[in-house]
């Protein structure tokens, strides 16, 4: 139901005649929303994080749709951006599998990481970064500055198959701040009650309709 929902929306916003103008390119954008790492299930968590802000609350729709397109359009940039460059490299991450029962577990039940995520969700961070660390230094800058207004998670993080499970895009050159996020504070995320609903399909799936409302204008 999920993947229906979400496929509706990538041609919401494909089909949004605000996101015609100069500058946005429909025939990339239209590969990057369909590319199986990009982060679509975290840019709507991304929404459901704005829709707790009074900023967001207080703005009317069709400003609302515009900060929607310009967060999409400045995620579709960076996401080809870095694939491009990894791609260059033969760096591309794969993509881990993780079973569905682990994913909502506590990572002491089923070892570390379960891919959910919320530890990426940062605007920006601390760009302290290992010696030696060989991607783009324009990058370094955009880990400490973020994306901009409006985005909730950092440049960085793509998503395995559309299934909500996280993947670090710079895996091997990640800042020191992600490399000290540790089982403990893993553990208080996955308690957190605030965190747990964005993990929540139902919520995701609300979350999808609203935005092609939205988007709509219906
Ligand atoms: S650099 Fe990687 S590990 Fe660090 S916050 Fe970004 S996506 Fe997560």
């Amino acid at each position: 139901m999920l993947q229906v929902e979400m496929g509706k929306l990538r041609r919401a916003i494909l089909d949004s005649p605000a996101l015609v103008r100069p500058g946005c390119h429909l025939a990339p954008m239209h590969k990057v929303l369909h590319h199986p790492m990009f982060p679509l299930t975290f840019l709507l968590r991304n929404v459901m994080i704005l829709e707790t802000e009074a900023h967001w609350q207080s703005m009317p729709p069709h400003q609302k749709r515009a900060a929607l397109l310009s967060i999409v359009t400045e995620r579709c940039g960076v996401f080809s951006e870095v694939h491009e460059w990894l791609d260059l490299h033969r760096k591309l991450p794969a993509i881990k599998v993780v079973p569905p029962d682990a994913f909502h577990a506590l990572p002491h039940d089923t070892g570390y990481c379960t891919h959910c995520g919320g530890c990426c969700e940062i605007a920006s961070g601390l760009a302290d970064f290992p010696a030696g660390t060989e991607i783009p230094p324009a990058w370094k800058r955009l880990f400490a500055d973020g994306l901009g207004a409006n985005h909730r998670f950092c440049a960085f993080l793509w998503e395995a198959n559309g299934q909500g499970l996280s993947i670090c895009s710079i895996h091997a050159w990640r800042p020191n701040p992600c490399r000290t996020f540790a089982v403990d504070e893993c553990r208080n995320l996955m308690e957190d009650v605030d965190f747990c609903t964005l993990l929540d399909p139902s919520r995701l799936i609300e979350t999808c309709r609203r935005l092609c409302v939205l988007l709509n204008g219906r």
